[in-house]
């Protein structure tokens, strides 16, 4: 296939969303990416194009392993991480930029030219990197800012921004369920703050540290260790609480 990104259509449902055809890393390497992932906000995609030229122009190749995320496809990766069987943190859905159509993950390690040089392109054309690092996890990761939402991230942090992002394309699928998780790991944050001490910040995303205070917790209470804070887990914290008063 050739090493290109090509603007198919506009997405039928989501607002100002395009399909694209680019290189996947999916079956044989080079196969267009899978439809349903290949989806990005019509700039981000003008963008992308431009950002192929160039590699191409320098002799390079840039595969794709992931774009557009449903909320389910999220909110499973994100169980993944908890569960430890993906060791690369995934947000719970409706707080990843995937989910917003203006995410890439990009194969790093096969680009012809270098990912020094590879990022540097995809910069130059507005995607921004999340990790310093060339090589460590989620190197591979970039998204689509433009100033509008990169002062929005500035003001109300990087999940509000994400989730923004994604109700801006009309995307509200797993809001529902996005809403009682945030709310459930806003309790667990407090609650493990109060009763071990955790001194977490309470913003409902159960990130590495939640996970850390959580093992920290089921280890202090001879629980089954998994990082998860599933129905025994918080059967325990409410126990505690209650005999706190
Ligand atoms: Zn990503």
């Amino acid at each position: 296939m050739e090493m290109k990104c090509e603007i198919i259509e506009n997405d039928s449902r989501l607002i100002g969303v395009v399909s694209v055809k680019v290189p996947g890393i999916y079956g044989r390497r080079g196969n267009p990416l899978p439809r349903r992932m290949a989806k990005l906000v019509r700039p981000a995609a003008v963008a992308l194009q431009k950002v192929y030229r160039n590699i191409v122009r320098e002799g390079g190749h840039l595969f794709l392993s992931d774009m557009f995320r449903s909320a389910d496809q999220q909110q499973r990766a994100h169980e993944d991480w908890i569960k430890g069987r993906k060791s690369a943190f995934s947000p719970p859905c409706c707080s990843s930029v995937h989910e917003a159509a203006r995410a890439i993950d990009i194969d790093a390690f096969d680009t012809g030219i270098g990912h020094r040089r590879v990022r540097q392109l995809l910069n130059q054309h507005g995607w921004t990197h999340v990790v310093a690092t060339l090589t460590g996890a989620e190197c591979w990761h970039y998204e689509f800012r433009q100033s509008k939402w990169e002062n929005y991230r500035k003001q109300h942090g990087y999940p509000a921004m994400a989730h923004a992002m994604k109700e801006a394309i009309g995307n509200t699928a797993g809001n529902e369920i996005g809403r009682k998780i945030r709310e459930q790991v806003t309790w667990v944050q407090k609650s493990l703050n109060r009763l071990i001490a955790a001194r977490l910040r309470v913003n409902g995303n159960y990130d590495a540290h939640t996970r850390a205070a959580v093992i920290a917790f089921q280890n202090k209470y001879r629980l089954q260790i998994d990082g998860v804070a599933g129905p025994i887990t918080r059967k325990k914290i409410r126990e505690l609480l209650d005999s706190k008063g």
